[in-house]
Formats: structure tokens, C-alpha cells, sequence
């Protein structure tokens, strides 16, 4: 497999995180056993495969590589991906891939999908993913991927099996849904973003950006530019219900041994050990 850019792996119970995020660098992640990425802020060789994506911002350490990444999948003759995007990015994107196709003189078949806050993407029966606001910059959505289990009404337990298929052939519904939050992806984000989706808290990875974590790194600018510092997540520990706690997207200000020290000294239980630095 060719290596183009760097990937990082962390395993959670089934599933695999991979990718990479630095502020103003690039910022992309997949989820393979999911069949789900976030963000193309560049496209290692090896994500090509994965065809379903959503895209947080437009920012170009987010969105980059989407061209070439249609491209590429055209080229190895598989299927147009589904790329998720903010609503109004869908008409500049259109035109940037026919000014592209114009100069390569290849198509770019792909389904660009319009999505806003409030959103439900179905996956399929046992996945559907939700879709909030995060506060940025440039209008900036988060996702969450849930599990959805289908379990039979309480009302119905004590019915036998045949009386339970009686009344499911009879069109009545037998089960309710219930949802579990898997993974939750804030993309950037001054911490209202979170706040505004209490679920985030709740998925049992959340992959957070904290882009900066210096104390002389006041948090009252950054939260202008739409960022989150380390003090905001220190504020909001209780919250955090997550198992795996992804911080992400540091400032290329800090060099990671830096950004180790300064956290390692700020929480030094590291959240219970949830709290896993991606560098
Ligand atoms: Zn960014
Ligand atoms: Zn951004």
C-alpha cells in the first residue's frame, strides 16, 4: 500500500480509529468498520475505499482533498462516493470540481449531499448519523454515528412468540427503537459546540479538537476564532461520560512534546486514562 500521509490507529472495543489532524495542516479520520470518514482535509492512499464522508467545514485543512479523492476513485473504477457537506458549500464545490474537470479533463462523478443542522442520515437499519451546529468561523456542522437496537415493546413481554408474530404480520409495531451514541465527531469548534449537543458527551468515543492548550494562549480570543482550549475541557470533566476521549487538531505552535508536558502536568490522571492525545 502506498503511504502518502501519516495515519494514526487507535482500536476501541470493534472499532478502528484512523487518521490524522493538526490546526491548519489537515484534518481527516475513517472509521472502517463503520464505512464512514470525517473530513478531507488531505486523502492517504489507503481511505480510498471508504465511500460515505462528511465534511465539517470548508476550511481547506478540511476539505481539500476532495477533488483528488473523487478522482482517484474513478480512476481505480469504484462506485461515486456519498460526500456530506453544509448546505451552502454544495454550490461552490459543483463549481471547483467542473473548473477541475475542465483543466484534468476527467470526470469527478460523486453525490454531494446537502446536510444542516437538525439532520438524520440513515446509514442503514442498525446506523443513522445526527448532525448539529458547532460554533467556528464559517458555518461548521458536528456528527454523531448511533447504533440503533430494536427491542420488543415492554408492554408486550409477556406475550409468547407466535402472539408477537400475530401481531407484527397484523402491521403493528412489536419493538421500540433505541439509540446508542457511538462516535461522536465535533469538528472545529469553540466549546458552545459542544454544549449544544449534549449526546457528544455521551458516545462512547468522542474525537474532539483542542487546539490549543498554552495558558498564555488566552481562551477569550481563541473562542472568537471558534476553538477550544485545554482549560474548557478541564472546566467541563464532569461531563465527559465518554470511554475514549480524542484530543486533536493542536496548534502547529506546540511542538507534541510540549503539548504532552503542558497536559500531562494540567491532568495528570489523563481523565480517568479516556483521554488519548492524537500526536
Ligand atoms: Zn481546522
Ligand atoms: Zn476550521
Amino acid at each position: 500500500m502506498i503511504n502518502n500521509l501519516p495515519v494514526k490507529t487507535l482500536k476501541h472495543k470493534e472499532w478502528t480509529i484512523e487518521g490524522y489532524s493538526r490546526a491548519a495542516v489537515q484534518t481527516y479520520w475513517r472509521i472502517p468498520e463503520l464505512n464512514l470518514g470525517f473530513d478531507l482535509g488531505a486523502q492517504p492512499w489507503s481511505f480510498m475505499g471508504t465511500e460515505t464522508w462528511f465534511v465539517s467545514h470548508a476550511h481547506l485543512d478540511h476539505i481539500a482533498a476532495l477533488p483528488i479523492y473523487v478522482a482517484r476513485r474513478r480512476m481505480m473504477k469504484m462506485d461515486p462516493p456519498t460526500i456530506y457537506l453544509p448546505e451552502h458549500t454544495i454550490k461552490p464545490v459543483e463549481a471547483i470540481l467542473r473548473q477541475f474537470t475542465r483543466l484534468d479533463r476527467g470526470r469527478l462523478p460523486c453525490r454531494l449531499m446537502p446536510t444542516v443542522p437538525g439532520d438524520e442520515i440513515e446509514l442503514s437499519r442498525q446506523h443513522v448519523v445526527t448532525v448539529s451546529a458547532t460554533r467556528h468561523s464559517v458555518p461548521s456542522l458536528g456528527f454523531i454515528v448511533w447504533e440503533r437496537r430494536h427491542k420488543l415493546k415492554p408492554e408486550l413481554a409477556e406475550l409468547s412468540g407466535d402472539q408477537i408474530r400475530d401481531l407484527r404480520l397484523a402491521g403493528q409495531e412489536v419493538t421500540v427503537e433505541r439509540r446508542i451514541p457511538l462516535i461522536a465527531y465535533l469538528g472545529d469548534s469553540a466549546p458552545q459546540g459542544l454544549d449544544d449537543c449534549p449526546a457528544m458527551y455521551e458516545a462512547a468515543v468522542l474525537i474532539l479538537e483542542v487546539t490549543f492548550v498554552a495558558p498564555s494562549h488566552r481562551k477569550e480570543k481563541i473562542h472568537k476564532f471558534g476553538h477550544i482550549h485545554l482549560d474548557d475541557i478541564i472546566e467541563r470533566r464532569d461531563r465527559f461520560k465518554n470511554e475514549r476521549i480524542i484530543a486533536s487538531h493542536f496548534s502547529t505552535r506546540y511542538h507534541d512534546r510540549a503539548i504532552r508536558s503542558i497536559i500531562s502536568k494540567a491532568v495528570p490522571d489523563m481523565f480517568d486514562d479516556r483521554l488519548h492525545l492524537w500526536l
